[in-house]
């Protein structure tokens, strides 16, 4: 695969970063068995759905050396914060989901694959942006197929700091979504900077990522308690 990520994202793993993500792969489909991680195990399919789309997703932020402090939010089985992690090991990684053998799995997996960068944490994501030690701490935060676009962005906006990003990692994106989008972003501090628009190198699938500009601190209200968000989106 190395040609493929060389022409599409301008990046190449090294030979470990090869065989973590080798080692990702086979960690994910043993434990899928019990842990119900993902419904992709094909070895192609995996690739481009997990590894190529979690790094394609931060576009040329994989290339840039700035260190990030990075929240990957709605983690699951560590996606897209795995992979980004392995890439970029200058960049810490925090790795959040409610479900706690999720992220029992994260922490056996960090260090089989040798990662220190890893931070993996048992919480609801509304919780977290209440809380000191992550509200309006970290440079970049991402989210994928975890809620709505708007829901997304009360999610992650609280927990970024001003001048910092969001990237909502999405699939098809409408006109309608956008504009409602802009009306959320607003009252979170925040304006939408970019609609990343791509497809997948082998099945030619449409993605989108929306990044979100951090220009102001997040009102305290923000995020509502937990399952209000989605309850009644902004
Ligand atoms: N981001 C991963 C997983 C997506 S599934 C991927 O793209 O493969 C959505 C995940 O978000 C689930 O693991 C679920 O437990 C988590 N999740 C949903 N709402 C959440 C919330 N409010 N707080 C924390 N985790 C949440």
């Amino acid at each position: 695969m190395d040609k493929m990520w060389q022409e599409t994202i301008d990046w190449c793993p090294t030979e470990q970063q090869q065989s973590q993500l080798q080692s990702l792969y086979s960690e994910v489909v043993s434990a899928n068995r019990q842990l119900n991680l993902t419904r992709i195990t094909a070895p192609e399919e995996f690739w481009e759905k997990h590894l190529w789309d979690s790094l394609r997703g931060v576009g040329e932020l994989i290339n840039n050396p700035l260190e990030l402090k990075v929240i990957d939010l709605g983690t699951g089985a560590g996606f897209p914060g795995l992979p980004l992690a392995i890439a970029r090991t200058d960049w810490q990684m925090t790795l959040v989901d409610s479900t706690a053998k999720k992220v029992g799995f994260i922490e056996y997996i960090a260090p089989e694959l040798g990662l220190t960068n890893t931070h993996p944490l048992v919480s609801r994501i509304e919780a977290l942006g209440q809380e000191r030690q992550h509200r309006h701490q970290y440079d970049l935060a991402l989210i994928r197929a975890v809620s709505s676009a708007n829901v997304c962005a009360e999610y992650t906006l609280p927990l970024v700091k001003v001048g910092g990003t969001a990237i909502l990692y999405r699939g098809n994106w409408t006109d309608e979504e956008a504009t409602s989008l802009e009306l959320a972003v607003a009252k979170l501090g925040g304006e939408i900077s970019k609609i990343d628009r791509f497809t997948t190198p082998i099945s030619d699938s449409i993605r989108h990522c929306i990044w979100l500009h951090k220009t102001t601190d997040t009102h305290p209200y923000y995020p509502r308690a937990v399952g209000i968000p989605t309850l009644k989106p902004l």
